[in-house]
Parts: structure tokens; C-alpha cells; sequence
């Protein structure tokens, strides 16, 4: 019979049958059978051992800005890991929590007049959702700063990944052929100038806030950048911007974001990415291949 997970571990923060609405970044999404929010790498460790006894489906979630969890929700144990956020930095060096964010980690070495990040000050992300992404904007990518690592494997090992190991592609990394969990990540930075440095980041912040709906629930750029095409440009073109399933609506700031203005389901964000799809497909003969991560169950 499956351990009671919430009486097994009283000092964890755990909570049952939560709707995962209150923790994605488009406010959509159906219930966890249990979410836990580990502080530590031992914390997470114990759970992941714990899951792996009792057979029961383990998911791990960082700031849920990249994804869309199904209206059915998610079955098992969900590990939400934003509370694991210990961020270090030293001569040249940042090492930082899967948890952590990304922005905060960014605001970390500039404190330590460090450069390399300033591409991320505004990615809404968690460590562990860029590593595994391989996240990138205005020219920069976490690959080309990430020196090594530490994951959990699905059986429950810690291991270290070098940069190479993690084979690093557009949006891509080992991490999503794996399942391996990321606990933390060293990144190689250089000595610069502080004040250059929170320039730069306040320079792509204010582009980002031009050209983005930050002010609307969304899961960011939702589809991948398709060869020799932009996204944008194609929803665009298409003439689908303004448009409306439900409570999503195509942005019309950024044709590439889907914004929940009226209370949307999961469902009508993924009704919304296979009308774009199909609208783009019968106008210009291209597929567009959602960026954003789906999981969970339909209603
Ligand atoms: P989540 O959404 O929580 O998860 C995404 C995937 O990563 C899931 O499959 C999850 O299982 C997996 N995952 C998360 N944590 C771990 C872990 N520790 N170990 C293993 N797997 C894990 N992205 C860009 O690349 N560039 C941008 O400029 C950008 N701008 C954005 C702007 C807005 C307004 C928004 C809402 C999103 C934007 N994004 C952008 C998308 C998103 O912020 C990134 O993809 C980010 O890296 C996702 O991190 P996360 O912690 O939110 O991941």
C-alpha cells in the first residue's frame, strides 16, 4: 500500500490535491495529486527516493514559466523546487540552486561584478527550467555560461554534467532525453565592470518590457523558431493576432505570446496553440512546434 506522503514527512512543506494554477506563470492548470517544495538538495533527494520506493509518478516544475499543465493536472508527486534557491558567487564563479531565478541569479553576479549572464536579466525562469531549456535571449544562451551540473538521475544518483555532456542544442539539452533532475548549476563568468553590466541588463530589460505583454499571465514565446522563418512574423501575417479561444487571446504586443485575459483554461491555451498551428500551416506551409513544455492529464 502507497505511503501517506504528508505523514511521512512532516517537516516538508507538501501539500495535497493542489490546484497548480496558483503556480504557472499563465494562471491555468489542473490539480497535483502532491506538491512538495523541498529547500535543499537533501530534501529533494529524500522525495525523489521516496517516489521511486513507492512507484508513484515523480514531476519536477521550476517557476512553470515554460509550460502548460494540463485542466486533468498530474498524478503522483510534483516537486515544485523554487524554495532550493541558494545562490553563491565567487572570483568567477556563480553556483546557484535549481530553484533559484534566473533573474535573481543575474542581479547576484552583477553584485559580484561579474559578466556573462546579462542576456537573462529577464528570463522568468528557474536554474533548472533554463539549464533544461537551454534558454536564451538577445544573442546569449545559458549554454555558453554553464561549466558543470548536478543532477539527480531518475534512479536516484547524483552525477555531474559537464557543459559537452549536456549537449546543448536550440532549446535543448540532455536534460529532457533523460529525465534527469537538476539540483544545481556552476556557471563560468568573467571579472567586468558593475556598472556596465546593470546597464546592459537594464538596457534588455526595458527592450523586453517594450516588445513583451509583461503585464498579462503568459508562458512566453509559446512555439520554437521555425528554420528560415520567424514566428512572430508568420502569426502575424497570419492575421491572428486579437484572435480569442475561451479566456486566450493571441497577443497583439507580441504575436508570439498567448495571454490569459479572462480566466483561460489549459485547454483553451492548447485549443489556441492548434488553431495557430493549423492557421499557419494552411497560409504558409509551415509547422510550428510548441516551444512551451505540456504535461499533465486532459480533463
Ligand atoms: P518550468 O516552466 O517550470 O519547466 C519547463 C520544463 O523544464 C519542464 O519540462 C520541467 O519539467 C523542466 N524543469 C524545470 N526545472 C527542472 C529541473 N530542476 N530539473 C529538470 N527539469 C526541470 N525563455 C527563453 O529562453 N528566452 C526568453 O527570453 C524568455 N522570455 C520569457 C518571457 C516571459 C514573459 C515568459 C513567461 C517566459 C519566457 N521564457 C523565455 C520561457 C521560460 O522563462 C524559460 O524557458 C525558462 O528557462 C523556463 O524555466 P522554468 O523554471 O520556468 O521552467
Amino acid at each position: 500500500m502507497t505511503q501517506d506522503v504528508l505523514a511521512t514527512f512532516p517537516a516538508i512543506e507538501i501539500k495535497k490535491n493542489e490546484s497548480l494554477s496558483h503556480y504557472t506563470n499563465t494562471k491555468t492548470g489542473g490539480p497535483a495529486d502532491y506538491v512538495a517544495f523541498p529547500k535543499s538538495i537533501d530534501e529533494t533527494k529524500t522525495l525523489i527516493d521516496f517516489a521511486n520506493a513507492q512507484a508513484m509518478p515523480l514531476t519536477v516544475i521550476g517557476n512553470a514559466s515554460n509550460l502548460i499543465v494540463k485542466d486533468g493536472g498530474i498524478r503522483g508527486l510534483t516537486l515544485i523546487l523554487t524554495q532550493m534557491n541558494q545562490i553563491h558567487a565567487s572570483e568567477t564563479t556563480v553556483v546557484a540552486e535549481a530553484g533559484a531565478a534566473l533573474i535573481t541569479t543575474t542581479k547576484a553576479a552583477c553584485q559580484a561584478h561579474l559578466t556573462g549572464l546579462e542576456f537573462a536579466a529577464g528570463i522568468p525562469g528557474s536554474i533548472g527550467g533554463a539549464v533544461f531549456m537551454n534558454a536564451g535571449a538577445y544573442g546569449g544562451e545559458i549554454s555558453e555560461v554553464v561549466a558543470e551540473v548536478t543532477v539527480i538521475t531518475p534512479a536516484g544518483q547524483l552525477k555531474t554534467l559537464t557543459n559537452v555532456e549536456l549537449n546543448f542544442g536550440y532549446r535543448h539539452s540532455t536534460i529532457q532525453d533523460y529525465d534527469d533532475i537538476v539540483v544545481n548549476a556552476t556557471f563560468n563568468l568573467k571579472a567586468g565592470n558593475q556598472a556596465q553590466i546593470q546597464a546592459r541588463m537594464d538596457e534588455l530589460n526595458t527592450l523586453r518590457a517594450a516588445k513583451q505583454p509583461l503585464e498579462w499571465p503568459s508562458c512566453g514565446s509559446v512555439f520554437k523558431r521555425p528554420t528560415g522563418y520567424f514566428t512572430g512574423k508568420l502569426i502575424h501575417d497570419a492575421g491572428l493576432q486579437g484572435t480569442r479561444v475561451g479566456g486566450a487571446e493571441v497577443s497583439k504586443k507580441h504575436a508570439g505570446f498567448i495571454i490569459n485575459v479572462d480566466h483561460a483554461t489549459a485547454t483553451d491555451y492548447l485549443n489556441m496553440i492548434h488553431h495557430i498551428q493549423a492557421v499557419v500551416f494552411e497560409k504558409f506551409g509551415v509547422h510550428l512546434e510548441p516551444e512551451v513544455r505540456i504535461i499533465g492529464e486532459d480533463a
